[in-house]
Formats: C-alpha cells, structure tokens, sequence
C-alpha cells in the first residue's frame, strides 16, 4: 500500500539533495516520477529543485491556490508518463493544510507514493501550517538530522540579514529579500 511519507528537517539537512536521489533510484530501476515545488522557492529560478552539492532539476511549481491532483497529472502529462512510481514534493511546508489532505487521500486513492520534503517550523519557531498537517496525516515521518555551528542537533531556523544579524519579527514567508536562513540548536536559537 502506498503512503504519504514527510521527510522534515531544519535548514541545510540535504532535504533537495535527499530529493533528488531518491528520483534517481527510482529512475534508475526504468520507473517514472514527478517532481513538484512551490512556486515560491525562488532561490534558484521558479522550478527548480537544487541541492547545494551541485545537482539541480526541473519540477512544476504550486501556489496555495492549485489542486495538487491537477498539477501532478500537469506533471506526468508534461513528461509523457503513462505509469507513475512515485511523486516527489519539494518545500512542502508551503503546501496548505488542504492540500495535505488533498495528497495523503491521492496517495491511497491512487496506490502511489507521495514523499514530501520540508521545514517543520519558520524563524519564529511556529509551525508551517503543511508541515504540520503532515506530521498529523503522513503514514511515515522522519526527522533528517543536520548539525548547529555548536555541534548540537538543529532542529530550529533562524532568519538572518544579508549582514549577519539575526531577525526575530515579520512575515513568515518572506518572498524575495536579503534574508538567510541557518538550521540551529534550540540552546542557540533562543
Ligand atoms: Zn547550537
């Protein structure tokens, strides 16, 4: 039986790179997937999944207004797929709670895998609304551990400005600007 699987960790895990080869073990044994992310990941141009180790891919993007079952079968249509293994979901914390849902019933309806790819909380340490209707509804979840600059687990994001200030207030999706973001231990964000 197929599942709704969420993969979550904080800023720089390897969550794309993670992505990436998990197409490529699918591709490589001949099966078909599709690769989605949101639209508004505009760190390396609109759709685009790119790992910092140097890969990168085309996907289709969703906004909050799409239906996810339409933009998969966009997807499989684009890339002339008539038997799909499995949908890979990049930045999946900007999936809404509807669209979570939307997939997880896809996954059973359908008998395909879905593996979302995400942040589980924003800068302010509050939870992305689709990460958290996915840590409510996927069938398998698991934390990919990365390391804080003290050696401690990262499990937090801290959003910091072009010069290395660190920013507590704004927005929790901020499209466009000079912020970065780093993954870091709860002693060292608070
Ligand atoms: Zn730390």
């Amino acid at each position: 039986m197929a599942k709704l699987y969420f993969r979550y960790a904080a800023m720089n895990a390897g969550k794309s790179t993670a992505l990436l080869q998990a197409a490529y073990n699918y591709e490589e044994r001949g099966m078909a997937v599709v690769l989605l992310t949101a639209e508004l990941d505009h760190r390396d141009g609109v759709g685009q999944i790119a790992s910092r180790l140097g890969l990168s891919r085309e996907a289709v993007t969703f906004n909050a207004s799409h239906s996810l079952a339409e933009r998969i079968a966009f997807a499989q249509q684009e890339r002339w797929i008539a038997k799909l293994a499995c949908v890979l979901i990049d930045e999946a914390q900007f999936l809404t709670s509807a669209q979570v849902q939307e997939l997880h019933r896809w996954a059973h309806a359908y008998d395909t895998p879905v593996m979302c790819y995400g942040l589980r909380s924003d800068f302010q340490g509050n939870a992305f609304a689709g990460a958290a209707t996915l840590l409510v509804l996927a069938d398998d979840i698991e934390e990919m551990k990365t390391i804080c600059e003290c050696g401690k687990k990262a499990s937090m994001n801290a959003r910091f400005s072009d010069d290395g200030e660190r920013i507590r207030e704004g927005q929790q999706i901020l499209i466009g600007g000079n912020t970065r973001y780093r993954g870091l231990c709860p002693d060292c964000f608070y």
